[in-house]
């Protein structure tokens, strides 16, 4: 048997290597294959982006308002760096700052205005808030302290003054089509109805302007256009290192004929762009300003990362001006049905708006419940600077934007120097100094809300399930995740509400629960759940004090 097998084997070995012995010459061939066990793989692959901006509160900040740091009267980069420490120390286990993990800088270019919403240079800061090293430096003292920056960009128009515009009055300049030129003037309203042409003396041409005559629109249908602003994204986030971007006045990129207003091709550019700057750094985060109803805010849902609830906002301040719980709570419902996954923006108001504290008429109760509502709910936060200590402010803008109130020492404790606009009249009672050390003050009742945010995820992205209540004053909420359950409730009213009861259909709890108060002052013994998750009437059972708020954890 051994001799044939063998016989079998030499007699293959011939075939095989007469079927394969290459002709001459005789050239090296690799040795045999060897079959090695796979290796363990040594790559990891890349973790999924961290969305990051949805676990923070965000700070929006006007440069020239904010803090002098060199005494000339106008704020600035330094000026802001001294401050940090109010925002977050970068400690979180002190409770004695703001706990912002995010600052939206107003636009920081050069520019003519006070307002900087007209751009000269988009490659370079103010020359009044201080250097590009000085912007740097504020970019490092924030990330030392795990706050995140984002810079306004202005991509809808520029200054009439930018070297673009000055070129494109030329009618052979390769600039000219930059922007949108006509012989006559083409009498078309702006979208809002406005006077939208304006006539430029050098050329005797008229030229496309929604906002003003010194704010010219840039041409998106050129694609040189498109291709300078996806420039200058670029510049922003690789050169200079800042986080994101809140897109001002995204509404306008692109007119179709009288459609001058959330255009399919606007549309469009913001999800090309946001293609572009994931790109560029994955991690990064925009917010829109898309100020319309939510349905059409809605439409750009793909272009950016987060977009600014303004239909809640003024749901959120009116409801808590006037009473009415059931309409934020539809307001947060319908929200949520557009964005399920809690990635839209909320404010009370930002620098184009009344100060919600004017609305309120100086009531601080009123102003609690209505930062008590936004802080607690499901987005992400946005505090334009001032609001939470109570500064006033009815329009004109100017007087949206005064010098934050640091002190009632001369000029608010703002600048050494003369300020470039006066402080409001109310700084000698509402300014931060007063209220540091008055526990029921209203920057403590911000400091208390979002220091608590950040130690509860549920409050930052858990579900958000309303009850019903027999008084229909109260605001009573349950936000809940995995790990965690709170119940929200505030008195939105001026009077007391006594023996209030509450009820769910159905929820995930099931069974008695201890409560804990983790925010407001009362007792609260259990809650009982029933087996499928519902509470019929239970009785709240403290007398509710106007205006009061409690959060409780549901001990589980
Ligand atoms: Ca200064």
């Amino acid at each position: 048997m051994k001799t044939i097998r063998g016989l079998i084997i030499v007699i293959l070995l011939v075939i095989f290597l007469s079927s394969c012995a290459p002709a001459a010459p005789v050239v090296e061939t690799e040795p045999p294959a060897i079959t090695l066990p796979e290796p363990t793989p040594t790559f990891t692959p890349e973790p999924e982006p961290v969305l990051w901006w949805k676990d923070i509160v965000f700070y929006e900040i006007f440069v020239r308002s904010f803090f002098d740091g060199d005494g000339d009267g106008i704020g600035d980069f330094q000026g802001i760096i001294q401050k940090l420490d109010y925002l977050n120390d970068g400690d979180p286990n002190t409770q004695d700052d703001l706990g912002i993990g995010g600052i939206w800088l107003m636009p920081i270019n050069p520019s003519p205005s006070y307002h900087g919403y007209d751009v000269t240079d988009y490659y370079d800061v103010n020359p009044e808030y201080g250097t590009m090293d000085e912007f740097k430096q504020l970019l490092e003292e924030a990330h030392k302290r795990d706050i995140k920056v984002i810079i306004d960009l202005v991509l809808n128009h520029t200054s009439t003054a930018h070297p673009w515009f000055q070129a494109s009055q030329d009618p052979e300049s390769e600039y000219h089509d930059w922007y949108v030129w006509s012989e006559e003037n083409p009498q078309t309203p702006g979208p809002w109805s406005q006077n939208a042409w304006h006539r430029n003396a050098a050329n005797g041409m008229y030229y496309y302007g929604i906002f003003w005559g010194g704010m010219p629109d840039l041409n998106y249908d050129n694609p040189d256009v498109s291709a300078e602003m996806m420039n200058v994204s670029k510049f922003w986030l690789e050169e200079v290192g800042v986080d994101g971007f809140r897109v001002d006045a995204a509404r306008y990129l692109f007119a179709d004929g009288f459609v001058q207003q959330d255009t399919k091709e606007t549309i469009q550019w913001f999800e090309d762009w946001r293609s572009f700057y994931k790109d560029v750094n994955r991690d990064t985060f925009t917010v829109g300003e898309v100020w319309t109803n939510l349905q059409v805010t809605a439409k750009y849902g793909q272009g950016m990362d987060s977009l600014f609830m303004f239909d809640l906002a003024e749901d959120i301040k009116n409801s808590t001006y006037y009473p009415d719980p059931s309409r934020i709570i539809q307001s947060y419902l319908t929200a949520l049905e557009y964005f399920p996954e809690e990635d839209f923006s909320t404010f009370l108001s930002n620098h184009d708006q009344q100060r919600v504290m004017s609305l309120y008429e100086g009531n601080v109760d009123k102003a609690k419940t209505g930062a008590f509502v936004y802080l607690t709910g499901p987005g992400v936060p946005f505090i334009y600077y001032g609001e939470e200590i109570g500064m006033f402010g009815n329009k004109p803008d100017e007087n949206l934007r005064t010098l934050m109130q640091w002190s009632g020492e001369t000029n608010a404790g703002f600048t050494p120097g003369t300020p470039w606009q006066p402080a409001d009249s109310s700084y000698q009672e509402v300014n931060v100094a007063a209220q540091e050390g008055e526990d029921t003050s209203l920057l403590n009742h911000y400091r208390s809300l979002v220091n608590l945010r950040n130690q509860h995820p549920v409050l930052r992205v858990g579900a958000y399930l309303p009850f019903t209540s027999s008084c229909r004053l109260i605001y009573p909420v349950l936000r809940i995740d995995d790990e965690e359950a709170l119940i929200l409730i505030a008195n939105l009213d001026r009077r007391v509400q006594e023996g209030c009861t509450i009820s769910i259909e159905e929820s995930p709890l099931v069974g008695d629960y201890e409560i804990e108060v983790i925010f407001g002052e009362g007792e609260f013994a259990s809650i009982s759940f029933e087996e499928n998750g519902a509470i019929l009437d239970f009785q709240i059972p403290v007398d509710l004090d106007p205006w009061e708020c409690f959060i409780l954890k549901v001990r589980r």
